[in-house]
């Protein structure tokens, strides 16, 4: 599966592997040293997922993890964590686990922790897992104030055929995920899929949680593509 996106700075789509070098010029273009407000560009993915996000680099990891799990992870309030090259989790975060409760770890600012290059992952769910990795392509001073994360591209939705039909699918039947390469099908087609439980039948959706722990949010209209402007 090959990934393409559309770049929010200039409109014109590009492929998942050009995008952040892309980026990278549209940013130079915009950016001075003599700003004072200090953003890091973060490729985020999950094998032909993709989000480009521009951060602020004062804000705590809370905020980039928020951000996470609104665009892409949120079902039912699980752990997650960020794991940094040469650091050991954090085994008192998991001793007293309090969903209320912002881990110590996640009010580091990522000032402290990111520099260019870097790359680390994040963890949503122990359980069933979604791993993501994070890379940190380059950092810039804008003059402007602008939002604190701002998204600078995500993967096109992949269209999924019906594997009865072959033609647009609607649904992942997640019971037979683990049987069939392609569990995939439309509406018309629902029929055939009597045998399964109704209720591990979810929406397909554009975020690689997808048919994980009944992961059935589609966060596409949170996140409307429109240009953005940094300058
Ligand atoms: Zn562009
Ligand atoms: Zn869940
Ligand atoms: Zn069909």
């Amino acid at each position: 599966m090959t990934s393409e996106g559309k770049c929010r700075l200039c409109g014109k789509t590009y492929k998942g592997s050009g995008m952040a070098r892309h980026l990278g010029s549209e940013l130079k273009k915009v950016a001075d040293e003599k700003g004072k407000n200090t953003y890091f560009h973060i490729k985020v993915y999950a094998g032909p997922y993709f989000l480009h996000l521009l951060v602020k680099n004062s804000i705590q990891l809370q905020k980039l993890d928020y951000y996470l799990r609104n665009i892409w992870l949120e079902c039912c309030g699980h752990m997650s964590e960020f794991q940094f090259p040469n650091e050991a989790p954090d085994w008192d975060d998991f001793d007293d686990f309090d969903p209320f409760k912002v881990p110590k770890k996640m009010q580091d600012k990522l000032k402290d922790k990111l520099y260019k290059d870097l790359e680390f992952t994040y963890i949503y769910d122990w359980g069933s897992s979604t791993q993501l990795v994070l890379k940190v392509m380059q950092e810039y001073k804008f003059p402007k104030k602008l939002d604190e994360i701002i998204l600078l591209s995500r993967n096109e939705a992949f269209e999924f055929k019906c594997s009865q039909c072959k033609n647009d699918a609607d649904y992942i039947n997640t019971e037979a995920m683990y049987e069939t390469d392609y569990p995939f099908f439309c509406e018309n087609c629902n029929d055939t899929q009597e045998d399964f439980d109704s209720e591990m039948i979810l929406n397909i959706v554009n975020s690689p949680r997808m048919g994980v722990c009944g992961y059935d949010n589609d966060s596409e209209p949170k996140y409307p593509f429109k240009l953005v402007k940094l300058n």
